[in-house]
């Protein structure tokens, strides 16, 4: 098949490409961003990059032209740009689906949008089903920019599946692994990573009692390549990740003692990292019996084993 991958030179799109090529597909892919995460497929003939904006319609449509399915992963992503620079976070995320979807439409082409479980917000009931209820904060906390963005774009996707476009939804749930934000930046794992093979303190927000489902990227991938592949899965929404719970204290022991770091845990008040314009999430924990069902697909890589294998990576000096 041939495939476009917007957003794929990022930490998600780059290991799409890499299981999408091992399927013998042929995978363009979109992104204004470096070539750092996909250098490895640089010299294959089935892959190209394209380094351009999903805003540009002229380069985009050619593109779709030329593809039979599209992952649309293209987003700004990351709780330092939600509370540092919504704009961007608001004008990429929900304008560039719009984009994709307008075009996908025109030459009908199947869509499969990344989503997020930031989308059900601090929903106190846990486990999220697809069909949730979202609980979100006020539009003053910039925080919620990120997941307000993600669900325009969701209700722009089933406006165009209702004309008939063939779109799918998937919801992410704390996805980690190899080739993840750069050290110290992004999301908790790289930030707590540099502190830990550091031996600096390592900064828990709060008490640490909030969780997270940490979903090892090959699960996430799997999922997300049946996703584009199963006709049941069209006009879905699906979420993807394990549904073992890890509170942020924990994730933190737990990267210490693997990585055998001398690092002491601080607690650190939440106002101090990312200002006032930031609320927690305590809970996050997806309901997975759908995305088992219909995709046949389930998280199966227990924290410690995909912490290994990220710790390990990032040991050997990538990701600086
Ligand atoms: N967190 C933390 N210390 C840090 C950065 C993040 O304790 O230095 C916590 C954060 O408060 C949140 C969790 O780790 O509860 C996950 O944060 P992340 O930014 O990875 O993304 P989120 O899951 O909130 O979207």
């Amino acid at each position: 098949m041939k495939i476009l991958i917007t957003g794929g030179a990022g930490f998600l799109g780059s290991h799409l490409s890499d299981a999408l090529l091992a399927r013998g597909d042929d995978v363009t892919i979109l992104d204004v961003g470096g070539d750092l995460k996909v250098r490895h497929n640089l010299g294959n003939s089935r892959f190209h990059y394209v380094r351009d904006s999903v805003l540009h319609a002229d380069i985009l449509e050619s593109l779709i032209l030329k593809c039979d399915l599209i992952y649309h992963l293209a987003a700004v992503v990351g709780v330092e740009h939600y509370v540092g620079d919504p704009y961007e976070v608001l004008n990429v995320n929900i304008n560039g689906t719009q984009a994709v979807l307008k075009l996908a439409y025109k030459h009908n082409r199947k869509v499969v949008f990344s989503s997020t479980s930031e989308v059900y917000g601090r929903n106190p009931r846990v486990p999220f089903r697809e069909d949730d209820d979202r609980v979100l904060g006020s539009t003053r906390i910039d925080r919620w920019c990120y997941s307000t963005s993600k669900a325009a774009a969701e209700h722009f996707c089933f406006a165009y599946h209702r004309l008939g476009l063939p779109v799918v939804i998937l919801r992410y749930f704390n996805v980690y692994g190899p080739r993840l934000d750069k050290i110290d930046v992004g999301r908790v794992i790289t930030i707590f990573m540099g502190q830990v093979l550091r031996g600096d303190p390592v900064t828990v927000i709060g008490d640490g009692s909030q969780t997270r489902c940490f979903t090892y990227i090959d699960d996430a991938i799997r999922a997300t390549v049946e996703a584009g592949m199963n006709d049941r899965a069209v006009g879905e929404i699906f979420n993807v990740g394990s549904d073992v719970e890890t509170s942020i204290l924990e994730l933190a022991e737990t990267m210490i003692r693997i990585a055998g770091s001398p690092s002491k845990i601080v607690f650190v008040p939440q106002v101090a990292v990312y200002g006032e314009s930031y609320e927690d999430v305590p809970r996050r924990v997806p309901w997975v019996k759908r995305t088992q069902e219909i995709l046949g697909v389930e998280a199966e890589t227990p924290l410690e084993k995909g912490l290994r294998q990220t710790i390990d990576w990032f040991k050997a000096g990538n990701g600086r």
